[in-house]
């Protein structure tokens, strides 16, 4: 699926537990009408995920899939990369994914080391772009200089608790999208007053208001993760809830800075 048309909705699939759910939730995501599913090399589950998109009726061409490798964690060094991409190939089943992301800029990661890997899978047709995922504007600045392909994707924390200006502000300049991970604040933001009362007036549910306003956002697409079929079609259905401009003033006001996911080897903790 081209870049242009990544869903601006997709599916997280991170869980340290019942990796093997993964199977049937990702062929419960597509059948409900997901076609964006975001899996790591560190997830130790892209083989179900695999699973689940195999068991599915979507055509492979009609789904947009994104893995990531380069962890702090793996592989051990940057001349592994490329088995680690066929890694993820393999491990997912398929030919091509739609989006590889660099995880962490941390442990083995060097620019010059880590990124021509990337632009040779994207030259063979083993990846279709090149994402990036926990890096600053300067480490962002730093990997377009380096890479041959365009940076089609940055993937933050990003939710109405961390709001996080200035990368939105980089993706809409260089027009590449912002994908938010934890969007709904690893499940906070249901206990958000303000959230809340925009939901209440909508007759939504606050984790809709926060995926429906990362949403309309220019550059910027949201991956929920959701186990349930309810959850499911309830995160989907946030791309059909319209917030007007006094609940957009509402939630960039919040007052609160939070991030969920902050390990001490992140780079704006360096
Ligand atoms: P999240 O999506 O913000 O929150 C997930 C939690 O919210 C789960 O407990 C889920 O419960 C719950 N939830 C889902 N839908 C809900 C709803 N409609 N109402 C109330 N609760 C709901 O957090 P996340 O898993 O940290 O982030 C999402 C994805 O981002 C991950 O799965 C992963 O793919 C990606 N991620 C990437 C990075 C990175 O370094 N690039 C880091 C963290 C996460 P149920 O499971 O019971 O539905």
């Amino acid at each position: 699926m081209p870049i242009d048309d990544l869903p601006r909705l997709g599916l997280g699939t991170y869980s340290d537990a019942d990796r093997e759910q993964w199977t049937d939730t990702v062929e419960t995501a597509l059948d409900v009408g997901y076609r964006h599913v975001d899996t790591a090399q560190v997830y130790e589950n892209e083989r179900y995920v695999g699973e689940g998109i195999a068991a599915s009726d979507v055509d492979r061409d009609d789904l947009f899939l994104a893995t990531k490798t380069v962890h702090i964690d793996l592989p051990p060094e940057p001349s592994g990369v490329p088995d680690a991409i066929d890694g993820c190939l393999d491990r997912l089943g398929v030919d091509y994914v739609d989006l590889l992301y660099v995880h962490w800029p941390s442990g083995l990661y060097d620019a010059e080391a880590v990124l021509p890997a990337f632009d040779d899978a994207v030259d063979d047709g083993r990846i279709r772009n090149v994402g990036l995922s926990n890096f600053t504007p300067e480490l962002l600045d730093e990997a377009r200089e380096v890479l041959d392909a365009p940076v089609a994707a940055h993937q933050v924390e990003l939710h109405p608790l961390l709001q996080q200006d200035e990368l939105v502000e980089y993706a809409q300049r260089h027009d590449h999208w912002l994908v938010a991970y934890s969007p709904l604040a690893q499940g906070e933001v249901v206990d958000v007053p303000v959230l809340r009362e925009i939901a209440d007036k909508h007759d939504a549910t606050p984790a809709q208001v926060s995926l429906a306003w990362l949403s309309s956002k220019d550059n910027v697409a949201a991956i929920p993760k959701a186990s349930s079929r309810d959850h499911l079609r309830e995160n989907l259905a946030a791309l059909d809830l319209e917030l007007d401009d006094e609940d957009v003033a509402r939630i960039e006001a919040i007052d609160r800075e939070q991030r969920f996911v902050d390990p001490d080897h992140a780079p704006w903790n360096r």
